[in-house]
């Protein structure tokens, strides 16, 4: 049975172009339970100060959630937070790393 039903809408990518290969990533169940069971390996919660963003992960800026991809996520992709339904665009933030503003 395929279970793998990561082309669907919970995450969008702009076309690839020249750039890069990214890294993939293995996405497991976290247990977070603001969306259905099917996409809850999408989305994790924010530890606080001392947890740290994988390269596939972004914070909501609204709801604060961690949003995951199965790929290195990099300036410019877009995202979709599901538990607060926000569209962002992933962006790089002043210390370097990455930040999602939200789409409007
Ligand atoms: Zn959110």
């Amino acid at each position: 049975m395929n279970d793998d039903l990561d082309t669907a809408n919970s995450v969008e990518f702009e076309t690839d172009s020249d750039e890069a290969p990214r890294r993939r990533f293995e996405l497991e169940e976290t247990g977070f339970r603001e969306v259905p069971k099917r996409w809850r390996k999408f989305y994790r919660l924010w530890d606080g100060p001392g947890d740290t963003l994988a390269p596939n992960e972004v914070i909501c800026p609204v709801c604060k959630v961690v949003i995951r991809s199965h790929r290195e996520l990099r300036p410019g992709d877009r995202v979709y937070c599901m538990p607060c339904m926000s569209r962002l665009v992933v962006a790089r933030g002043p210390d370097g790393g990455l930040i999602a503003d939200v789409l409007y």
